[in-house]
């Protein structure tokens, strides 16, 4: 039996839309895998698909040695799943939520108090057992919704947009909270995100854009492929200068909306240069690091919004 996920040629149509188009990719035990990509280029399809509430038009997907389109109620079995709608009951406390979810599974006596005590330990919420859920911040409802999933001990934890509406300083803790997770419990999960500093923690990112995956590795490979620096330049006209910058410095750039990004290994003398080479058309230039934006940026051409 493998002991992995493994995704082939999936495709998927509504109606004539194509949502999804031949993606590939295998996820590892212990690995915190993240689906990354702008509105509309086929995460949560993905995530619906995964969680089998759709079944995929074609292509293949082989969750620990199971078949998805024949094998659905022992995949499900596997599954943890946390939707991006909160599915808490806020007038029950942490404990009663997470005792009445095990009941749900079959789960009772001592076999349910040592997991949920497990799960409360491996998610700090020891101290906030008898806290009404409603009356906790939403990072630590966001906790406790994971350790709901986690009861039944699933292979596979899915989540959709896990650190929507949380602030960036929760978004890291529970970030670290999952690859924790995932290596402890030696469990696949994965996420789909539109967060660049989601993704950043993640062990491995997919890129989607229109359905399509466009990229695949860990954040630092991807972010390798960008040659350097990156520089983004603020004009009058990114049209007319665009053409400029490129014929001047003999760089490789992309535009977007708002700014001329070039990536270069020479980004701190091209920023001075390029202000001394147009210094009427230049709102404003910009030296950073190359994030995954920018590789979404430089494999698309188009902006990530
Ligand atoms: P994301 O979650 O990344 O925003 P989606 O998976 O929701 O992307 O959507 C991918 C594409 O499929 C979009 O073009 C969207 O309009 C289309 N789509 C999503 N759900 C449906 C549906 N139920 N019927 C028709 N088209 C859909």
């Amino acid at each position: 039996m493998s002991n992995h996920i493994t995704v082939e040629n999936l495709t998927h149509t509504y109606d004539t839309r194509c949502a999804l188009d031949h993606v590939n990719f295998s996820v590892s035990r212990g690995e915190v895998f993240g689906f990354l990509g702008p509105n509309g280029s086929g995460k949560t399809t993905l995530f619906k698909i995964l969680s089998t509430l759709i079944t995929p038009t074609s292509g293949v997907i082989n969750i620990f040695g199971h078949d998805i389109y024949t094998e659905r109620k022992l995949i499900r079995k596997l599954l943890g799943v946390v939707f991006q709608q909160p599915a808490l009951d806020g007038k029950l406390t942490v404990i009663e939520n997470l005792r009445h979810q095990g009941h749900l599974y079959g789960l009772r006596g001592r076999q349910l108090n040592d997991r949920i005590n497990e799960l409360l330990k491996q998610f700090n919420l020891n101290d906030r057992t008898k806290d009404l859920v409603e009356e906790l911040s939403g990072g630590l409802q966001r906790r406790v919704e994971i350790a709901k999933a986690l009861l039944h001990s699933p292979q596979v934890l899915l989540l959709d947009e896990p650190s929507s509406g949380l602030d960036i300083g929760v978004r890291r803790q529970l970030s670290e909270y999952l690859s924790v997770l995932a290596e402890n419990e030696g469990i696949c999960i994965l996420l789909t995100t539109h967060l660049m500093d989601e993704a950043d923690e993640c062990k491995r990112v997919a890129i989607l854009d229109d359905g399509r995956l466009v990229a695949l590795g860990s954040p630092d490979e991807l972010k390798s492929q960008i040659g350097g620096d990156v520089v983004s330049v603020e004009t009058k006209n990114n049209e007319s200068l665009y053409n400029a910058i490129e014929e001047k410095f003999h760089v490789s750039t992309t535009i977007t909306e708002d700014y001329i990004h070039i990536e270069s290994t020479r980004a701190n003398d091209l920023v001075k240069d390029i202000m001394v080479a147009f210094p009427d058309d230049i709102l404003s230039v910009r030296l950073s690091k190359p994030t995954l934006e920018d590789v979404f940026i430089k494999l698309t051409g188009s902006k990530f919004v």
